[in-house]
């Protein structure tokens, strides 16, 4: 089929209807896979479904996007014309209206033979008669979403949904299922010696080794960075260790040739059986999780088998660390707290890298907002010594949402009623997380309260004015403003003059009127800095 054999089609809206109202209609016509957008009979645009949703998927998406008309959206980010011939096969031009050719994110496409112009309106007809390719692309998409890319394993979220199924044939069948936790052994330092590109190569040398020792029935997946995990059905506990100890031997004698370097590694693994964790997929991980850290702390490159005894004595262990010694003298005393508040730091660290690592699209974020919301919170007086909160705040402002389910916390399209209810708990989760935690008490009010909006309109309480505390109105203006400067999957970074813009017009609604023009100031400042441009500073792009 060309092109030019299909025919026109009615599927147009106004352009002045809110993204939210568009929704509704794709909501209602779940076979379309796009508007085309008129002003008085005009053709002025397209909006796929997908990037519809990606708009509202998003919950600062919501609050920013959903009441804006789609024209403005599409003044906004912009689009390109994407010219195809009439003979273009219909898989290549579906690809190339998709966006897979180039990375760009065409829109309107006109269609010409020879001199003339075919209606744009035939590209929706084009996508509809495809639907069997869209199909096909969306089962890619899919399968991409579930494969770590650099080493072709299942990441950490095929790997959850291919475990759950392993665990429900062990409640139906009643085998044996072992897990391994591995890590590789000082990986940063081969990163820093050899470089990230060689450390790459490593890594799926070694995800290579794996793959050649376990069995087809074995779940291999890449749980983080350097992390590895296997879920070994019918497997006994002794089986398990003696594999876990085949691979890392093999490892141990695996030789990488990369870039002129010869490099070696070694790797830790944790093993646990289903039994010890009482059928429990969490527990089985979690616990392995704890073997592989003892594998570690008792001198790396070895396997740990997990037991009672293990779970003692790791709890044993932390006990004593956490305990200072009776005979301590006053300046060690000293030396220990400060020991303590940088255990402390990078333990927050490790838990906003952990949710990012969760949310890639967020990658970065936690730490710009920090050093942001601290220059502002200068300005806004706030003291030194409660800087310190203010920083922890920051980086944690999103932890509640670890306890959002994946499904929701990464849905494609847009949440529904009772999910949003459970999305907008994520402030309230932090609350109950961090509250019982003695260090972390003094700096809640960010995690807590930077949903809620200076006119009230905000969550989880709908907290006004200066009942907001004034860390979390500091931060809020921090967030939109990241957000906003940052490339999203489902629209550009904006220009320094739309998100200034922005941020003016919010004030006095989400954002605090006072602290707004403080902000503003301290943006001219730094872009005077910087000498004029129209991107926004800290913007990043990704
Ligand atoms: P340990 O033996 O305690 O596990 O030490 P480690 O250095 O391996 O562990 P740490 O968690 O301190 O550092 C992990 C390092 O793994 C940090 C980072 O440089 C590296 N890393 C993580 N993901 C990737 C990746 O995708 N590519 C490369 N090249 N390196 C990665
Ligand atoms: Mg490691
Ligand atoms: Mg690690």
């Amino acid at each position: 089929m060309r092109i030019g054999d299909l025919s026109l089609s009615d599927c147009c809206v106004d352009h002045n209807l809110s993204v939210r109202e568009i929704t509704r209609m794709f909501d209602q016509h779940p076979d379309w896979p796009g508007v085309i957008l008129t002003s008085s009979g005009q053709f002025v645009g397209m909006l796929s479904r997908q990037r519809c949703f990606e708009i509202l998927g998003k919950p600062f998406g919501v609050d920013v996007f959903s009441n804006k008309t789609v024209l403005e959206f599409h003044n906004t980010y912009g689009t390109y014309n994407l010219l195809l011939d009439a003979n273009t096969p219909v898989p290549d031009a579906v690809k190339q209206a998709l966006g897979r050719d180039g990375n760009q994110a065409y829109e309107p496409i006109v269609v010409r033979q020879g001199e003339r112009r075919y209606s744009l309106l035939k590209v929706h007809d084009l996508l509809l008669a495809q639907s069997d390719l869209l199909e096909n692309l969306y089962s890619e998409v899919q399968q991409l979403s579930v494969i770590d890319p650099l080493t072709n394993l299942n990441n950490r979220r095929g790997f959850f949904e291919a475990a759950q199924q392993e665990i429900n044939a062990f409640h139906a069948n009643h085998g044996d299922l072992s897990a391994l936790m591995i890590d590789i052994d000082n990986f940063k330092i081969t990163n820093d010696i050899y470089g990230h590109f060689v450390g790459d190569q490593v890594l799926c040398a070694v995800a290579e080794e794996f793959k050649k020792a376990l069995r087809q029935t074995d779940l291999l997946g890449r749980f983080g960075g350097e992390e590895f995990i296997a879920l070994l059905p019918n497997t006994s506990l002794e089986t398990a260790y003696r594999i876990a100890d085949r691979l890392r031997i093999k490892v141990e004698e695996l030789v990488v040739y990369v870039n002129g370097y010869q490099v070696s590694v070694t790797i830790s693994i944790g093993v646990c059986h289903i039994q010890d964790a009482h059928g429990s997929l969490d527990a089985l991980l979690s616990q392995a999780d704890q073997a592989m850290y003892w594998a570690k702390a008792s001198g790396r490159n070895q396997v740990i088998v997990w037991d009672q005894q293990l779970a003692y004595n790791i709890r044993k262990r932390k006990n004593e660390l956490a305990k200072p010694g009776d005979s301590t003298s006053g300046s060690a005393l000293s030396v220990l707290r400060i020991d303590a508040a940088r255990i402390y730091d990078e333990t927050i660290e490790g838990w906003a890298k952990a949710l990012e690592m969760r949310d890639k699209e967020t990658e970065g974020h936690a730490k710009r907002v920090e050093k942001m919301t601290l220059a502002l919170a200068r300005r806004c007086g706030i003291e030194e010594k409660d800087l310190v909160d203010i920083r922890r705040g920051a980086l944690l402002h999103d932890i509640g949402k670890i306890a959002v389910p994946d499904p929701i916390l990464f849905k494609p399209s847009s949440l529904d009623d009772e999910e949003w209810k459970i999305m907008r708990k994520h402030p309230t989760y932090a609350f109950e997380l961090l509250s019982p935690i003695t260090f972390l008490q003094n700096c809640i009010d960010i995690p807590y309260c930077h949903h809620e909006h200076w006119d009230g309109s905000g969550y989880p309480r709908g907290l006004k004015g200066e009942d907001i505390p004034l860390a979390a109105r500091i931060f809020t203006i921090i967030d939109v403003w990241d957000a906003l400067c940052t490339d999203r999957c489902y629209r550009p970074a904006w220009g320094m003059d739309e998100a200034r813009k922005y941020i003016l017009e919010q004030s006095g609604k989400i954002l605090d009127p006072h602290i707004t023009p403080i902000f503003l100031q301290m943006l001219d400042e730094a872009q005077g800095m910087m000498g004029t441009g129209s991107t926004c500073p800290g913007r990043v792009i990704k």
